[in-house]
């Protein structure tokens, strides 16, 4: 009998350790596959950075050098300065204008993602309007930290006041 019990009590311990090795693994599994979800929302809806933007114009128009020869086109439309040979400068894959690389690159910062001689667009709608929220977030950003600099100086103020009341 009590051979029995024993081997009772031995058969609770494992069937106790097996499920909570088991609700363990199963928490690890769920957190694994929420995280992927979190990530996977994460990426689709993360701004792109500049340094990101400019990876992907660079992609689709890339950089050449000025050739007088080849190159029909013979001054910058952004800053109207003739192009010298040798120059860096970055042709538009779909409409063929050529720019200086860095008029193109300030220009398409600024304005929409368009060329500024024809107005096709460079990059797709969807990559501009990540861009701009990265922008935006940036400034708000910097409002924010603006907002806490006036509340700790108000702050601090404050103290500065009582000490003397
Ligand atoms: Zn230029
Ligand atoms: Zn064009």
């Amino acid at each position: 009998m009590a051979a029995l019990s024993q081997l009772l009590a031995h058969l609770y311990t494992m069937t106790l350790v097996f499920f909570t090795i088991l609700i363990l693994e199963l928490v690890i599994f769920i957190r694994s596959i929420t995280d992927a979800i979190y990530d996977s929302g994460r990426d689709k809806n993360r701004p792109i950075t500049t340094k990101q933007y400019l990876k992907l114009i660079d992609e689709k128009n890339p950089v050449t050098w000025f050739k007088n020869t080849t190159m029909t086109t013979s001054t910058c439309a952004v800053c109207l300065c003739t192009f010298e040979e040798g120059e860096e400068v970055r042709e538009l894959i779909k409409c063929n204008h050529i720019f200086h690389k860095d008029c193109l690159d300030t220009w398409l910062q600024q304005d929409s993602a368009t060329c500024p001689l024809c107005r096709s667009k460079v990059l797709p709608e969807e990559i501009v309007m990540k861009f701009r929220q990265h922008r935006n977030g940036q400034q708000t950003e910097y409002e924010g930290s603006d907002e806490e600099l006036i509340f700790l100086l108000s702050a601090l103020h404050g103290n500065y006041m009582r000490r003397f009341l």
